[in-house]
This record gives structure tokens, C-alpha cells and sequence, in this order.
């Protein structure tokens, strides 16, 4: 029989490494932590702190390593939300900021042309292109187990 999916009120629990012990993390923690397309490095260990690499955590209930469950996320939707969220959402960010960011200084030298290119190209990966992906397919990764 199928388990139940998580919510997002109740959580689910990983463990340190390190330290054996259980954090329990819930609500937009949850799922930030849960959405492979959003940047997430690393999180905290409610016993001896942090942030530390997702790596040295795993699910208490599969014992999936947190690093390893976020990248089998990514394969389990179609492979053009991984396409837009590392190549083109950037590459739109890195044309947009080359643009827009001489226009608004008011000077098109190399550096402001590329210091504009790497902020747009930043945004795009960090911010927007996550966000848009939520927007038009929005997925209850934390769900997923
Ligand atoms: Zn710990």
C-alpha cells in the first residue's frame, strides 16, 4: 500500500550524519527544501546547528541523503523545467541585464555591461526562474518522497 503524502504542516524529519539527530522541518522550510529548483546548499541540524551541506543529511524515513532526493526530484518532472531553470530562464537574464543595465546607468562599458549580464543571469536563477516554474507547474514536491 501507498504511504500517505507529507504536508506541509506536519514536515518530515532528516537526520545528521554527524550527530544522529532528528530535525523536524515543516511549513515554507519545507518546502523550499523540497523544490529541487530552488538553490538550497545546505540547512540546519536542530542539535548542533549549521547551515551544513545538504549531503550530511538524510530522510529519517527512507534514508535518502537530502542532496541525492533533491536531484532524483528533478528527473521525476519533465526535462524542460530543468532546461529553463539552468539554461534558458539565465540565459534570458544574462541578454535582459546586458540590456537594461547600460540603459538605466546611462553608460555601456564593459564592465557595467557585464556586471549588468551577471545580475540578470543571478536573478533569473535564483529568483525568477523558480518562481515562474511554481508559477505555471506548480508541484507539491515536498509530497513526493
Ligand atoms: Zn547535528
Amino acid at each position: 500500500m501507498a504511504k500517505s503524502p507529507y504536508s506541509l504542516k506536519v514536515g518530515r524529519v532528516y537526520i545528521h550524519k554527524k550527530c544522529k539527530q532528528g530535525t523536524q522541518v515543516n511549513g515554507a522550510d519545507f518546502e523550499g527544501l523540497c523544490n529541487p529548483f530552488k538553490l538550497c546548499l545546505g540547512t540546519v541540524c536542530a542539535s548542533c546547528g549549521g547551515p551544513r551541506g545538504l549531503k550530511t543529511f538524510y530522510w529519517e524515513d527512507t534514508k535518502e541523503p537530502l542532496d541525492v532526493y533533491r536531484k532524483r526530484l528533478r528527473t521525476k518532472v519533465p526535462a524542460i523545467y530543468t532546461y529553463w531553470w539552468l539554461w534558458i530562464s539565465p540565459l534570458i537574464g544574462l541578454i535582459v541585464g546586458s540590456f537594461l543595465g547600460p540603459l538605466f546607468l546611462k553608460k555601456s562599458t564593459l564592465p557595467v555591461v557585464a556586471g549588468s549580464a551577471v545580475a540578470g543571469t543571478l536573478i533569473m536563477f535564483l529568483i525568477v526562474g523558480p518562481q515562474v516554474l511554481m508559477l505555471v507547474a506548480p508541484k507539491k514536491y515536498y509530497k513526493l518522497r
